[in-house]
């Protein structure tokens, strides 16, 4: 699905010499490269803070704590995302309140989350799937009707740039009072280990971040609040401030696969290619089709027959998931999270990928159908 080899050995003599700067040094723990990558990937989204941490799990727990939300208030996020959205609800005693996307874009339903708003409602998780934004205008505009705070899980969406009808543009995950990522291997920035990051806009609660990341601890050795362990190590700092200057031009790489599978793939009728929202780019962490009236078991063991990779991101919907069955969901309305569960299938799609991988890929892909 990805290729990590090829884009380390395209950068391999300035990884190799970080890593043996960093080795030499010791300063494995919030060395120097650590606050450099964070100024720096705040340079590159425009954002005021951006403070690192150990995975993209972790950033949206410690924002939905930084916010202080207490036991049974409401958190209202999509059934179809990767479970850490709502994993990190569950763990702090908020209760997820799950709302479908739209079959197009596969991101938040802007009228769910009107009809899901109560008194006990306090936070908004959209997440930016497979690299490209929510509909983060009307979001925004009915988190501030209703004074509620904005996360936005941008774990899929590094780089993409999202337009407001203004036309004025910003970095995805900078929009909400808070963004956050993850630098898993295969995401769209990744480090070769784990690795995530918070940002903001707000000092205080960029304060209070730093702050929770380390212990809950201000000063050394007394502590403000209950905090936790999650730091951005120095070498996973140093690999990232190597690849964030290629950002772009690996997201313009993923666009280029994507544009030749939907060339490809225009006149099958059994299969619906992925739709570009009108307000932000797709920097397309995944390349998601819909199979329509297919036998999708039978596409992937055809596919892998020639070895070619495809996933299915995500079989299951969240609220139907064992884990979750504690808490209540409005089933009849996540329909369309149902449908996608069974229709969706990813190809491959990375930054190092040939014409002669796509010919060969998009040929048996139309072989199946054509047969
Ligand atoms: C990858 C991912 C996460 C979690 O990131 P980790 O670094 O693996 O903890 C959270 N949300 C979404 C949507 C993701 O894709």
């Amino acid at each position: 699905m990805v290729d990590l080899q090829g884009q380390y050995a395209k950068i391999k003599p300035e990884i190799d010499q970080k890593m043996d700067e960093i080795m030499a040094s010791a300063a494995f723990i919030k060395g120097q490269d650590v606050a450099l990558f964070e100024t720096e990937l705040a340079e590159y989204l425009k954002v005021k803070h951006v403070i690192s941490c150990a995975n993209g799990t972790d950033a949206l727990q410690m924002a939905l704590m930084a916010l202080e939300l207490k036991p049974g208030d409401e958190v209202i996020t999509v059934d179809f995302t990767f479970a850490a959205t709502v994993e990190v609800l569950g763990l702090l005693g908020l209760t997820p309140i799950l709302i479908d996307v739209y079959p197009d874009t596969m991101t938040m339903n802007i009228e769910q989350l009107r009809n899901a708003i109560t008194p006990n409602t306090k936070a908004i998780v959209p997440v930016h799937l497979f690299g490209q934004c929510a509909d983060m205008e009307s979001i925004m505009g009915i988190a501030k009707e209703y004074n509620l705070y904005v996360i936005e899980d941008n774990a899929q969406a590094i780089g993409a740039d999202y337009t407001f009808k203004n036309a004025k543009k910003q970095k995805s995950g900078t929009i909400g009072h808070l963004g956050t990522t993850s630098f898993f291997p295969s995401k769209n920035l990744g480090c070769y280990g784990d690795g995530g990051a918070l940002y903001t806009n707000d000092d205080s609660l960029a304060q209070k971040l730093k702050s929770i990341a380390n212990h809950g601890m201000s000063v050394r050795y007394y502590y403000d609040r209950i905090g936790v362990n999650s730091r951005l190590d120095t070498l996973q700092a140093g690999i990232l401030r190597i690849k964030l200057p290629h950002l772009d031009e690996y997201a313009a790489a993923r666009q280029k696969v994507a544009a030749y599978y939907d060339a490809a793939f225009k006149d099958c009728k059994k299969i619906i290619t992925p739709k570009r929202s009108e307000y932000s780019t797709h920097v397309f962490h995944q390349y998601t089709l819909q199979l329509m009236d297919t036998d999708r078991e039978a596409l992937q063991k055809h596919l892998a027959q020639f070895d070619i990779p495809s996933m299915i991101y995500y079989p299951v919907p969240l609220h139907t998931q064992k884990a979750y069955q504690a808490y209540k969901f409005n089933s009849e309305q996540l329909n369309v999270t149902k449908q996608l569960c069974n229709k969706v299938l990813s190809l491959p799609i990375h930054t190092e990928m040939s014409e002669e991988q796509l010919r060969f890929i998009t040929e048996k892909v139309l072989l199946f159908f054509n047969n």
